[in-house]
C-alpha cells in the first residue's frame, strides 16, 4: 500500500469484543482504510481552482457552494458535480465493506446507521445518516465515515472533506466525560453574554474513544477531539456529540506537547510536571473545548465574522474550556495542578502550531488563534520570558484568560469583521515569533 496515503492506524489496547463485534469491526476497518485514496483524489481536485473562481461562479449557480459537491472547469466553466456522482467508482468498494458489516452485525440499530450511511455515500442523504447515528443507543463500535468537516483552508473553502474514523468506544473515559459534562451543563446556564444563540446545552452527547483508524482529512488535522455535526440546523433540531480520541491524544503529546515543553521551559520548572501530568492535560483540555463549542452557537457570528470565523470560534471554545475547568476546580472535580497541566498543554501546543505554520499554512485557524493567547499573555504579564526560557504565572493566566475569553466571545455575538480583523492584527502576528 502506498504509504504516503493519508492513513494512520494506531494501536490501542481494546476490551474483550465478541466474535461477531471483532469480524464487523474488520470490515469497518478495510471501509475506512479505503477512504484515504479517496481523499486524496478529491485534494487533487480542489487544488485546481481557487476561492476567487468559485465565489464568482457562485452568482450563478448555488450548488457550487454545496459542502457536498466537486468543482471542475469545463471549458472555461465551472461546473458542479455531487460527490457522489463524481467518485461513484471508488464509493462502490466502501459501500460493499459498510453494507456487509451491517448484515453481519448483531445489533439491528447499528445495522441500520450503516445502511443508511451507505446509502448517504452513494446517493448523497448525509443528513438522515447523521441523524441516525444522534439517535443511535451507545454503542462500543464506532466509526463516522464521509464527507463531514468543512474544514476552513485554502484548499476546500466550503467544501467537505472525505475522512473516517473507527474506534472502540472507552466506557471508563465514556463515564468520567460524561460526570464532566453534567456538573458543566448545570454551571453555565444562561451567559453573561448577548447576542442570540442555539441553545443546545440539553442535547449533547460525549463519547471517548479508543481510535483505531484515522483516514482522509483525519489523517491530515489529527484532531484530539471533535463536535460533529458542522451544520447548525441539525445541531438546533438532533443535537450534538462530542467524541474524543485517546490514541490521537498520546501522538500528540509525544510529537508536538513533549518536545515543546522540553525546548520553553527550564529545568526546575520542568520538574513540576510528569509526560502522564501532561498527557492528561491535554486531553482535558480538548475535552472541555469541545463541550465549550456547546455554548457558543451564536446564530450571526458566521455571517458577520466571515472567513474569520473559524479561528476566533476555536480560540473561544479552548478558553471556555479553561473557565469551565475553573468551575470543576472550585467544585474539587479536579485539582489545581490539573488546571495547570491544560495551561501547559495549551501553551506548547500553540507555541508547536505557531512554529509549524512557517513552513505549512494547513492549521492557519489554529495556529493564529495559539498567537493570539501567547501574545495576550505575554502584554498582560502573566506569561514572561526569562533567560530565553517562557516563565507562566498561573494565576495571572487563568485571570488574563477569563479577560480574553470575554473579548472573544462578544467579537462572536456582536462583532463585525472589522473588529476581529483589528484583534488579529494586534494580537494574532504569528510570524513575529522567532
Ligand atoms: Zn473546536
Amino acid at each position: 500500500m502506498n504509504t504516503d496515503l493519508p492513513l494512520i492506524k494506531f494501536n490501542p489496547k481494546l476490551p474483550e469484543l465478541s466474535k461477531n463485534e471483532e469480524a464487523v469491526l474488520k470490515l469497518l476497518i478495510e471501509a475506512g482504510e479505503l477512504m484515504a485514496p479517496l481523499y486524496r483524489e478529491q485534494e487533487k481536485q480542489a487544488k485546481l481552482i481557487s476561492k476567487e473562481e468559485i465565489e464568482e461562479a457562485a452568482k450563478s449557480d448555488s450548488s457550487i457552494l454545496s459542502p457536498y459537491t466537486a468543482v471542475r472547469k469545463i471549458d472555461g466553466k465551472l461546473v458542479a458535480t455531487p460527490y457522489h456522482v463524481i467518485y461513484a467508482e471508488l464509493l462502490k468498494p466502501i459501500a460493499e465493506k459498510l453494507n456487509k458489516a451491517g448484515d453481519l452485525t448483531e445489533n439491528k440499530e447499528f445495522g441500520r446507521f450503516l445502511r443508511l450511511q451507505v446509502k448517504a455515500l452513494l446517493d448523497g442523504s448525509y443528513d438522515d445518516a447523521v441523524i441516525a447515528g444522534l439517535q443511535m443507543k451507545p454503542y462500543i463500535l464506532d466509526i463516522s465515515i464521509g464527507p463531514v468537516e468543512h474544514f476552513d483552508d485554502q484548499l476546500f473553502y466550503s467544501k467537505a472533506a472525505y475522512q473516517c474514523w473507527v474506534g472502540v468506544v472507552d466506557e471508563e473515559g465514556t463515564k468520567k466525560l460524561n460526570n464532566y459534562k453534567k456538573i458543566i451543563l448545570s454551571a453555565r446556564k444562561g451567559g453573561l453574554i448577548l447576542g442570540e444563540r442555539i441553545e443546545n446545552y440539553e442535547n449533547v452527547q460525549a463519547k471517548v474513544d479508543n481510535v483505531i483508524l484515522f483516514s482522509g482529512l483525519m489523517a491530515k488535522t489529527k484532531f484530539v477531539g471533535v463536535n460533529l455535526p458542522m451544520n447548525l440546523k441539525l445541531v438546533e433540531e438532533y443535537g450534538s456529540e462530542v467524541t474524543i480520541f485517546n490514541q490521537a491524544n498520546d501522538s500528540r503529546v509525544q510529537e508536538q506537547i513533549l518536545p515543546t515543553f522540553d525546548k520553553i521551559f527550564s529545568p526546575i520548572f520542568k520538574e513540576e510536571f510528569t509526560t502522564e501530568d501532561l498527557r492528561r492535560g491535554s486531553l482535558r483540555y480538548v475535552a472541555l473545548h469541545e463541550l465549550a463549542h456547546n455554548y457558543l452557537y451564536y446564530k450571526n457570528a458566521p455571517k458577520n465574522l466571515k472567513d474569520l470565523l473559524h479561528c476566533i470560534y476555536e480560540l473561544t471554545a479552548t478558553l471556555l474550556g479553561m473557565r469551565i475547568a475553573g468551575s470543576l476546580l472550585l467544585q474539587d472535580v479536579i485539582t489545581s495542578k490539573q488546571l495547570e497541566s491544560m495551561i501547559i498543554a495549551f501553551i506548547c501546543r500553540s507555541f508547536d502550531l505557531i512554529e509549524k505554520n512557517k513552513n505549512n499554512k494547513f492549521m492557519v485557524n489554529y495556529a493564529t488563534g495559539g498567537a493570539i493567547f501567547i501574545n495576550f499573555m505575554i502584554e498582560s504579564g502573566a506569561l514572561k520570558q526569562k533567560d530565553g526560557m517562557a516563565l507562566p504565572n498561573f494565576m495571572k493566566i487563568f485571570v488574563s484568560l477569563n479577560e480574553l475569553s470575554y473579548i472573544l466571545e462578544r467579537l462572536l455575538s456582536l462583532g463585525t469583521r472589522e473588529d476581529a480583523e483589528a484583534f488579529i492584527k494586534k494580537y494574532g502576528q504569528v510570524n513575529k515569533f522567532a
